[in-house]
């Protein structure tokens, strides 16, 4: 396993060599990595020759400072589980690599930033799509490997390669849980037990929230029911609970089953922001 820190050390030694002949696949990630992550990895190593993992903390994205100021880092493990899966090459940028200034640019994605994780978020799908083009220039990859965990940033980066015409296959690996279903993130390192107890909460709400909406409840009453339960739980802290098409993602006010749906959550649980979602008809 290689490790490299600059775009120009891949170019250089490895990306022209490789280019033409091997199919690169590449997994972007911020680290403290999990068996979410590795998923994309084992992914990327069926469907490509050669994988690469970048590791970076994106500042621009956050758009709560303790939120990344407490992200966990985990670089030592990191580096143990990516030698363990085969990984060929591994970027970890400095943040002054990637940023020597701060951009001047921001990327708007029309409608998709002023609903769920854009409205709660601002900023935030702007800063992803930066770094994403960053890391597509630097790698050049053929295909790039996301979680449908974060399923609106797969319709954001889809977007971006479309309106950009970035040349990569984006490929969508679906979601890892826990035993119990709640799904794995590196936030919930900074979950206590009982908060880790608590966070079940979205996940449960996901699952009854399908299991009415295919049993031919209306989809304002199951919302108001699931609003109802997490009021009812003083950890935790609502912020949408939303019915979405899951190709464009666009809100849904009423469940249309020739239509592919998700149902969407974000909640905090003490201070920790967990997002979940699931499809209901895949
Ligand atoms: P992150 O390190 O949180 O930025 O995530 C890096 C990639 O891993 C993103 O494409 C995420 O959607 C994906 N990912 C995170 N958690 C999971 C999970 N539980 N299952 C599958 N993919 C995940």
């Amino acid at each position: 396993m290689q490790v490299f820190y600059t775009g120009a050390e891949w170019q250089k030694n490895w990306l022209h060599a490789l280019q033409s002949h091997k199919i690169i696949g590449f997994v972007p990630t911020m680290g403290a990595l999990h068996e979410g992550h590795l998923d994309l990895i084992r992914n990327s190593k069926k469907s490509s020759d050669i994988t690469v993992v970048s590791i970076f903390v994106n500042p621009i994205q956050f758009n709560n400072q303790e939120d990344f100021d407490k992200y966990p880092v985990l670089i030592q493990q990191d580096l143990k589980l990516l030698e363990k899966e085969n990984v060929d090459f591994v970027f970890m940028p400095k943040l002054e690599t990637m940023y020597p200034e701060k951009p001047s640019i921001s990327i708007q994605f029309g409608e998709l930033e002023t609903i769920l994780e854009g409205e709660f978020r601002p900023g935030h799908f702007s800063g992803v799509g930066i770094i994403v083009s960053k890391l597509f220039h630097i790698i050049r990859p053929h295909q790039a490997f996301f979680g449908q965990k974060d399923l609106q940033q797969v319709a954001v980066i889809k977007r971006l390669v479309a309106d950009l015409s970035f040349p990569v296959e984006i490929i969508t690996v679906p979601t890892r849980r826990e035993e119990d279903g709640l799904a794995l993130s590196s936030r919930n390192l900074r979950l206590n037990s009982e908060e880790r107890a608590k966070s079940l909460i979205l996940y449960k709400s996901l699952c009854s929230a399908k299991n009415e909406l295919l049993e031919g409840t209306n989809w304002l009453e199951v919302r108001n029911q699931i609003q109802q339960r997490f009021e009812e739980e003083p950890l935790a802290k609502l912020e949408y609970f939303e019915l979405v098409e899951t190709e464009k993602f666009t809100v849904m006010n009423s469940f249309d089953s020739s239509q592919k749906a998700s149902i969407c959550v974000a909640a905090y649980i003490g201070n920790i922001r967990l997002i979940d979602n699931l499809p209901i008809n895949p």
